[in-house]
Order: C-alpha cells, then structure tokens, then sequence
C-alpha cells in the first residue's frame, strides 16, 4: 500500500481499526489513498474503492446522501474563500484550527448491502499540486450506535411502562386501558400493529377488545383460536411467545390473520385474569427479526400492568356486589331493594296502566329453629328459604334478604292485587314442603304483609306498609298473608267471594243470556242480536257482567262459563228459526274473553257447537275486545286466521278505544266495527269527542268493514250514526237486552223497532 499516489504513509495506518483516507476535494474524482480497513468495514478491496470514480457518493445511504454531500460541498467552498483571502493578504490560510476540519456522522451502505455508521472525521489541505483535498479517517460506529438506539428504544419502553402503570392505579377504565398499550407499544417498539384481545366465556375465540396500526378492513372483531397457534401457544405456556420470522416459523401453526397484513414477526403475551387467563397482548412487526429479549420483556411487563389492572377492577365491582348483596344467599340486600323500588315507582309514575306490589316476608318461629338445632341450620334454613321464595316469582320480580329471617318481594307490572295475592300463596304451598337440612327435615311457614303501589307512595312509606301488614298477619296467628290497605282487603275479600260462588253458579243454573237487537239503519228492523250475560245471584240479585266478567278472566272460569254462552245461544238461535222460518235468518253476537280466544282448543270448540245446533256459520259473530288486537299482534292474527276458517263473522268490539292502528287492523280478518259507546254518546252534542267519532267511523268505512255504532240513545244520535255511514245501531233508543223469550215476540211480529219520533 505504501507507494499509493506516491504518497509514503507510515505503517501505523494500517494499525488503525479505521478507514484512513485521501481524497480529492471533487467528491467524484477517484481518491488518492485508503488504508486497508476499506474492506472489513464497507466490504471493498482497495483497489476496488480506488478504481472506481464516484464510489463514496454512491456508497452513502440514500436518506443521509444530500445532506452529507451539502455539508462538505460548504466546507471546500468556504476554505476556497479563505485561501483566497490569504493569498490576497500574503498571509498563510488559518486552517486547521477550525476551519477546514469536518466531523460527521452518516451511513454508508457494506458492499453486501448492510447498513454502517461512519464518523467521518478529515481536514481539507491542499495537496503538493496546490489542488485541495481530503485528509482524514472513517471509523466504524455500528455499534455504538446500535447500542443507542437500544438505549433510546429501553428508555422509551420504560417510560411507557410506567404511563401505563400511572393510567391503571388512576383507575383508568380497561377499554381505555388496553387501547393506550397498544398505543404505547407501537410506538415504544417502533411497530407497525398491536392489539389487546380477550379470550371468550367459552375459551374457545378471541375477541379484539383494542387495537393499534391495524388495517380497519383487515381487523377481526373476534377470530377462532387455532389450535397449536400462536394464541393457544401463548395461553397454554403462560411465557410470552417470539416468532422472529413467520416464514421460516415451523413450531407454530401459521396465521391467517397475520398473513393477511403481511406481518414478519411478533410477539405476544398473556393477560391474566381474576380466575382464569383474560387474554393475549400481541404486538407485530412487518419486517422480520424486529425484536429482541428485551421488547420481549417489555411486552410481558405491559401485559403484567394490564392483568393487575383488571384483576383489581374485577375485586372491586366484586366488592360492590358484596355491598349490595346478602352474604349468605346472595340476594340484594335491604339497600339494593330499596334502589330497586324507587326505580320501579318511577316507572309506575311514567307509566300509570299497571301495579307494583310489595311482600315482606318474615318465617314463622325461625329463632326456635336457631336456638334449637344451631346457626348452621339456621343458615342453611334461610339459604332454603331464600330458593323457595326464588321459585314462587317470576324471573323479573326482586327477591331480597332485609337480615335475620327477613326476606322482602317486588313485583312489578301487576295488573291487579290478585297477582299478589297469588304469588303470597305460591310462596306459602311452597314452605309446605318440608326444608330439608342437616340435621333433619324441618317444616316453617311464613307471614306476609303486602302493599301495593301506583305510582303515588314514597318507598318508606311502603316498606313501613308492608312491614305493618306483616306484622298483623303475624298477629292474627302467623302463617297467612295480609294485604296493607283496607279498601283493598275488602275489594280481594269480595272478589274472592264472588269466585267462589261464581263456581257454583253454572251448576246452580244462575246464570242467562238476555239480547239486545242491533237495528239495521236502512229499515229499522232487528238484523241481529247481542248476546249478554246475567247472573241471577240469590242474595245479590241481577249481577251485571262488568262485576264477574273480570274475576271469572282471572280465575280461569270464563273459558267454561264463555263455552256455556256459545251452546245457549245457538239453542236460543235454532229456536227463534223455528219460531219464526220464513224471516231471513238472524244473526247473534257472542262476546269473546282474551282466554278464550288463547286457548288453542277454542276453534274447535266453536266448530263442535255449531255443527251440533246446526246453524249457518256465517249467523255467529265473534265480538273480541280491541285492547285484545293490539298486544300480540302476530299471535292474535294467527288464532284469527283460524277462527276465520270455521266461516264465522268477526267484529271489534268496543272500538276507537284501544288505540289500535289501522295497519294492524287492516292485517286482521275482521270484517265488523263496533264503534264504541263513549263515540256515540258524544254525537249529536258539542263535545270534543264528536269529531273524533266521525274520524273513527270514517276508518271503519274506509277499511270496507261494516260499522256498528253502539250505545245509541236519542234520535240525533242515531241519524248521526246513519248519516256517516253506519250500516247499524245498537242502543237504548231501540231497546235494552232483552230475554230470548222477548226476542222471539220481536222476529214474530215483524221484527220492526222503528219509532215515531217523538
Ligand atoms: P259490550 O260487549 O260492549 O256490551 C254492550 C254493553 O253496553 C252491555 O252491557 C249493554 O247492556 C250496554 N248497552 C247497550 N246499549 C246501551 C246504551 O244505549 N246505553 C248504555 N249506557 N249502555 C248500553 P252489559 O250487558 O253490562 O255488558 C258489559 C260487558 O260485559 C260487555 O260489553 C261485554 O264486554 C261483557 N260481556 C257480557 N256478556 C259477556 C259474555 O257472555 N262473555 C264475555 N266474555 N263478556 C261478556
Ligand atoms: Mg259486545
């Protein structure tokens, strides 16, 4: 080497673990000397790097080129300037002390196509032919920039390590938790994606919970885990997991998801949870060999944060549960009851149509059972206790432990006492089963006190009911209920009165129909009836329908009562025919409860009573409630479709009150309105109520029904009810129910209930 250029370099040079160079000051000119370290360092022979003009400038890394070749372009300018100031002044240049002298620190490209760092340390002197150049050495800085790099990349792991870990102890929620590590972590590790996903309920799917640098159309909400993948892997060890290089990876099944984003290598590690793993952080590179030990520590110390953080989070809404709930039968508690039945009378204020009531429970003698057989059995008694009350409500209703051998009940949506009163009962058929415990079985019963609420009482207020009512069901001998409210023990006493002997009266023979002609507007004969029923009680006297019909719906009565109408009054029916033949034939209306209509052996049962009185059945019409249309449209439509088919008329009764939509009415196979009474009560008057009985019956005509205006009582209403349209009236104007025997005289003397206007 020695002799390059002519130049005579001493021996030590080669010493030197660096490139020692000369070159000229025009960057593209061959240079005059390198030492031989050219080649372990950039991977050139000498003879290579000198033979090749413009060898430098092609060998410096694209990104650092420009600003490589701009600083030393300035520097020659600038000495340029220098030696030509001097040699005007006849003085020698100041180089060497400053100027002149370049340090820099830029990336050259090995021969094999690796990345160096150079510190590039020369001077600018001018050579023996006047001409400047370069005289100076680059080292190899790789590693201590690598080690840099390491130092920057570790601190800014640590730092995001300790954020994350600030985040979880200010109580940060999870969701948000999760989100910022997988922000942190793209950017601590200088990645391109990380993502947080937690194992589903049945361990057998993972469900991205929060994501980072994921494709928004390439990310799954929620994918199956592999087996012998990288998840399963992840959450089987319970060792974060490093895969360098997904294409050459043969231990792990390859991922579909991974391989999508064009993902090289990755690492991912379990979150863990209260009982049982949680999760998998997951954080992705596109080139491969992207991480070392350390971004696997990293990942693991996140995660870590992360399992703390919903390990806490699962204690605590664990410690409010036990705030709110009975240790011992894990019930709500007196202070979760009590949240309960405010919400539930602020829902009966919005929404006045229905009842909420409230039972206190206390079991009879539950001290001598403690006293006697020991706490453990006292225990294990109200733990029993507490599954028997569970069993006698429905899923909604709240059961609650008060302390002691207190248990309170809220049942919401009622639509009478009767309910109530009904649940007491269930839970009292269910103590009479003996509990069975350790030490033997052991029979208790219960005192109830219920209360019932609309809307209009303050919670303590009906707790301290409650409680009081208790209390005087234990009084008057334990075992038994007893309802808060006078008014309302006497209305549930009555009713149950009148249920009973509603019972007996189909056997008794108290029970009639009376009709009441509806008139047909065009001529003022009768072209129907309606069937009414009447209760000849043998204390009460006449029973009208609005004092039964109700308790016999809620015991289950009506469907046999509502099979005895349909039998008397197609008998009624064959024998007005024969009364009277040659008259066209009679139509009769038979009232339909919502029972009736549930049951599925109701169509048959109409058909059966037809075929056996041998009547057209195109001369019954069934009358159903409008409320009845509206709740459980689909189920009524199919029983109606069916109903339908046995050839029978059917006609909404008491309509414009149930506020039922034309849509659904014109989806169901009606074929009669029965406008109702409150309508045509206000026709004929300057009651507001008058134009929206035109609007109501203007709907039944529009629907191409035949309209019925029901409870006519003058003239006016009547010729109102003609002028818009209704084919019929019904009223006390014509006449009131009427008995069989009544009807019959009507059909034979013509059937005309034409009056002369008075
Ligand atoms: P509804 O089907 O709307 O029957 C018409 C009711 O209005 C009858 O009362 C009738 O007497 C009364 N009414 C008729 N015209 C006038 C009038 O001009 N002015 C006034 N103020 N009232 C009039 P009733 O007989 O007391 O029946 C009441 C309800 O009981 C019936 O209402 C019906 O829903 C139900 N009902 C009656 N019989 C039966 C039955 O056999 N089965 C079922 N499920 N319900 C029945
Ligand atoms: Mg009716």
């Amino acid at each position: 080497m020695n002799g390059q250029s002519g130049i005579d370099y001493p021996a030590i040079v080669d010493a030197v673990p660096a490139i020692v160079f000369s070159a000229d000051a025009d960057i593209d000119a061959p240079w005059h000397f390198v030492s031989d370290w050219v080649e372990p360092i950039l991977g050139f022979t000498v003879a290579e790097w000198l033979g090749t003009a413009g060898i430098w400038r092609r060998q410096l890394h694209p990104d650092d080129r420009d600003a490589v070749i701009e600083a030393e372009t300035a520097e020659v300018v600038n000495v340029r300037q220098l030696l030509a100031q001097a040699q005007r002044a006849g003085t020698t240049a100041p180089l060497g002390d400053g100027s002149g002298t370049s340090h820099l620190d830029y990336r050259m490209l090995h021969k094999d196509g690796h990345v160096v760092w150079i510190r590039d340390s020369s001077v600018l002197v001018p050579g023996p032919d006047g001409a400047l150049r370069w005289h100076g050495v680059m080292m190899d800085i790789s590693d201590q920039k690598e080690t840099e790099r390491q130092l920057e990349r570790q601190s800014a792991q640590q730092a995001a390590v300790a954020r994350l870990g600030e985040l979880a102890l200010g109580g940060q929620p999870i969701s948000e938790l999760l989100g910022e590590a997988c922000l942190m972590a793209t950017e601590a590790l200088g990645i391109a994606a990380a993502a947080a996903s937690q194992l589903s309920d049945d361990g057998q799917h993972l469900e991205v919970r929060a994501a980072c640098g994921w494709p928004e159309d390439e990310r799954p909400e929620h994918h199956a885990i592999a087996p012998g993948g990288l998840v399963a892997r992840t959450l089987q060890s319970g060792r974060p997991v490093l895969v360098q290089n997904w294409q050459q990876e043969d231990s792990l099944a390859p991922s579909a998801v991974l391989a999508a984003v064009g993902i090289s290598s990755s690492i991912a590690a379990r979150i863990e949870g209260p009982k049982r793993p949680w999760g998998v952080l997951g954080v992705f590179s596109r080139t491969a060999d992207a991480f070392g030990q350390r971004d696997v520590n990293f990942v693991a110390a996140m995660a870590s944060i992360l399992s703390d953080a919903i390990k806490r989070q699962d204690s605590e809404s664990a410690m409010q549960h036990r705030a709110l709930h009975d240790p011992l039968t894990g019930l709500p508690n007196r202070v979760l009851f009590a949240d309960r039945l405010e919400q539930a009378l602020e829902r009966l204020r919005r929404n006045q149509r229905s009842l909420a009531a409230l039972l206190f429970i206390d079991v009879d003698h539950f001290k001598q059972v403690n006293d006697s057989l020991g706490h453990a059995a006292g225990d294990e008694l109200l733990v029993g206790v507490a599954t028997r009350l569970r069993e006698a409500v429905r899923p909604m209703d709240t059961v609650a432990r008060f302390g002691g051998d207190e248990f309170g009940l809220l049942l919401e949506e009622i639509s009478s006492e009767r309910v109530a009163i009904a649940t007491a009962e269930r839970i009292a058929a269910g103590f009479a089963r003996p509990f069975v415990l350790e030490a033997g079985s052991q029979f208790v019963t219960a005192s109830i006190g219920i209360a019932l609420a609309d809307g209009q009482q303050h919670a303590q207020a009906l707790l301290a009911d409650a409680d009081a009512s208790m209390y005087r069901a234990k009084q008057r001998g334990r075992a038994r209920y007893d309802l808060f409210d006078d008014d309302l023990r006497m209305r549930a006493l009555a009713r149950g009165r009148t249920e009973n002997e509603l019972r007996r009266a189909i056997e008794y023979r108290e029970l009639r129909l009376v009709y009441q002609p509806v008139v047909d507007l065009k001529d003022e004969t009768v072209a129907s009836v309606e069937a009414l029923l009447r209760w000849d009680h043998p204390q009460r006297g006449v029973v009208l329908p609005s004092e039964f019909i109700p308790v016999a719906e809620e015991s289950g009565m009506i469907e046999r009562i509502g099979e005895w109408v349909l039998q008397e009054a197609l008998r009624d029916l064959a024998q007005w025919e024969q009364l009277v033949p040659d008259r066209s034939p009679l139509r009769v209306g038979i009232n339909i409860s919502v029972q009736q209509l549930l049951n599925p052996r109701f169509p048959d049962t109409v058909s059966e009573a037809i075929e056996s009185a041998g009547i057209d059945p195109q001369l019954i019409a069934l009358e159903l409630d409008e409320s009845v249309l509206r709740d459980e449209a689909d189920l009524i439509r199919g029983k109606l479709r069916v109903l339908k088919r046995c050839g029978v008329i059917l006609a909404v009764d008491d309509y414009g009150t149930g506020d039922s939509s034309l849509r659904q009415l014109a989806a169901l196979p009606i074929d009669t309105l029965k406008i109702d009474r409150s309508f045509v009560s206000a026709l004929g008057t300057l009651d507001a109520a008058g134009p929206i009985a035109h609007a109501v019956i203007a709907t039944g005509s529009a629907l191409g029904l035949k309209v019925i205006g029901t409870g006519a009582e003058t003239r006016e209403q009547v010729e109102e009810l003609r002028a818009l349209g209704c084919a019929a009236a019904q009223g006390y104007y014509y006449s009131r129910p009427i008995s069989p025997g009544k009807i019959g005289e009507l059909l034979s003397s013509g059937g005309s209930l034409r009056r002369t206007p008075s």
